[in-house]
């Protein structure tokens, strides 16, 4: 059957890393292979020409920050790979959560000279919280790191995932020779090349194999057996499952700029990585290969094109076949839709599609009817779990400076935020509006499109807040009562949900205790 062929052949996954540890260029060397592109570097310019194609982008482009989480598809061993980015940049941290609910697994990255680095750890948190599978990939093993075993320690400290080598390094820095990949029992050397596709190493059956002391040395090939019988002997054999339930994270060492090691990964990827999943609705779990149509919105590009108030949503197919010009069910409104501009992402090019997979992104072209955590079904009424807004960090509240453009304030910015450019906050005293972000760069941005996409201007005053706080209660009366007694600090978000506003952390601690039937919760999915 097309449907159940369709979804085994699909891998949809994102990589995530702390800026500069090597995720472009890990997603270039893996664009080279599935042919996807002919020449590295590729990727970095083609995100020069996404930004100088929309204006409002200057200020991202300025700071050589990449604000777009685009999706590239490919063609690999019979596989079709779907690769969602990620912005690096921890300001845009909330898009990324994001669209790690659309993945099915992750790769990511860490620099072996700097180890584990903050962003490194929010995402996995993320990660962990949806326990998604995760391959770690240890990065630069052409520079001087950090030995391996102290890495993996870290990662298993720091990331809270247990770990298990499946490839191991010979020597690094200026002495690297390659690795031994513990999982196909295969020697890579280390040949640095920056655009030649990796060969598949050479199968060592035996690591007592005089062979390898032919190829790195006596004392190298000494050193290797010594580590592979230590790995043996302290990490439990790797079981698939650990790593499909989000337990376990298989790691494999290479230099992407190097183009080395990247090939083994990629194979392991997709021998090991989980295919489309079930996934859970409010109402029921909906299984990839159902035959009706089912799938989210996760991400909403703006203006791709300046002269038309247009923009992308990109749904991510859950289940079912999803039709070009189809009559749909857009389960918020309870309406019908229909997309007939649709765009599926190969690689660079964005081409017209009639029809998408499980596991498949497509960019719908929408006048405004969609939001961020929209579901979109051929009839199915439950709507998609798992895109939380989580709170954010910083608050600042909206100050209109143009009194005669109030409408278009107010549009821009409902606009702005059901992209999930950041979240909006309504008190009901008052009726101040305060906008948080995860980082400070979203204020300008904000500013920015509004003056340019709708000519309203305003300032942003900055507040002392620490948290919104979702809060919810299974006595009705008691919600009421915390609601009436702190309505100071109470807001409503963009559903209308209530949030509590926390000045610090100790008065929240303070709260959290004096009121102990209500529940406070940091993610908007309680
Ligand atoms: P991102 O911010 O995670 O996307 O990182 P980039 O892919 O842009 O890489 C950051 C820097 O690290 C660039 O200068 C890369 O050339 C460099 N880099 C990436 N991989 C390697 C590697 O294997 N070895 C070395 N020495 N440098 C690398």
């Amino acid at each position: 059957m097309a449907l159940k062929e369709e979804i085994a052949k699909r891998r949809t996954f994102g990589i995530i890393s702390h800026p500069d540890a090597g995720k472009t260029t890990l997603t270039e060397k893996l664009l080279l292979f599935g042919g996807a592109i002919q020449t590295a570097g590729a990727v970095k310019s083609n995100k020069i020409k996404m930004h100088a194609r929309s204006d409002w982008m200057e200020i991202e482009k300025q700071r050589g920050i990449s604000v777009a989480t685009s999706v590239m598809g490919f063609n690999y061993n019979g596989k079709k790979i779907n690769l969602l980015d990620t912005p690096g940049h921890q300001d845009f941290a909330e898009d990324t959560y994001r669209t790690l609910t659309a993945v099915d697994s992750v790769i990511m990255v860490i620099d072996c000279v700097k180890g584990v680095e903050i962003q490194t750890e929010k995402l996995m948190e993320v990660c962990r919280m949806r326990k998604t599978p995760v391959i770690c990939f240890i990065n630069k093993l052409d520079r001087e790191g950090r030995d391996p075993y102290d890495l993996l320690d870290e990662i298993e400290e720091k990331l809270d995932i247990k770990v298990r080598p499946l490839s191991w390094p010979i020597s690094m820095g200026k002495t690297f020779k390659g690795v031994y990949s513990l999982y196909n029992k295969t020697l890579h050397l280390f040949q640095p090349s920056k655009t030649k596709i990796e060969q598949d190493g050479e199968v060592i059956e035996d690591i007592k194999d005089p062979i390898i002391d032919k190829e790195v040395g006596e004392s190298y090939a000494n050193q290797l057996r010594e580590d592979v019988e230590l790995i043996e002997g302290v990490y439990p054999e790797f079981d698939v499952n650990e790593y499909l339930a989000g337990n376990v994270a298989p790691v494999f060492f290479g230099s992407a700029v190097n183009n080395f090691g990247v090939k083994e990964l990629l194979d392991c990827f997709i021998e090991l990585a989980p295919a489309p999943k079930p996934r859970e609705t409010e109402e029921r779990v909906i299984a990839p290969d159902e035959n009706k149509f089912s799938g989210f919105i996760f991400k909403i590009h703006a203006n791709m094109d300046p002269n038309h108030r247009n923009r992308i949503a990109f749904i991510r197919v859950c289940a079912g076949k999803f039709e070009r010009g189809a009559n749909y069910y857009h389960v918020r409104s309870d309406k019908k839709i229909r997309f007939s501009n649709v765009t599926a992402f190969m690689a660079q090019e964005k081409e017209l599609v009639d029809e998408a997979w499980p596991g498949d992104i497509v960019g719908l072209y929408d006048t405004g009817n969609l939001k961020i955590g929209d579901t979109i079904s051929e009839g199915e009424k439950g709507i998609y779990k798992g895109i939380p807004s989580f709170s954010p960090e910083i608050f600042k509240e909206v100050v209109n400076k143009d009194a005669m453009k109030t409408k278009q304030l107010e549009k821009g910015l409902n606009q702005l935020m059901e992209e999930g450019v950041a979240q909006l906050f309504s008190y009901e005293l008052g009726a101040r509006k305060v906008v948080g972000t995860v980082g400070a760069l979203q204020f300008e941005v904000i500013q920015h499109r509004l003056k340019h996409e709708y000519g309203a201007s305003c300032d942003f005053m900055s507040m002392n807040l620490y948290k919104a706080c979702w809060i919810s209660s299974k006595d009705k009366k008691k919600l009421n009562e915390f609601v009436d007694s702190k309505y100071r600090h109470i807001a409503k978000d963009k559903d209308g949900k209530l949030v509590f506003m926390a000045e610090s952390r100790a008065w929240l601690t303070m709260v959290q205790d004096n009121f102990p039937d209500i529940e406070f919760h940091f993610t908007s999915e309680f």
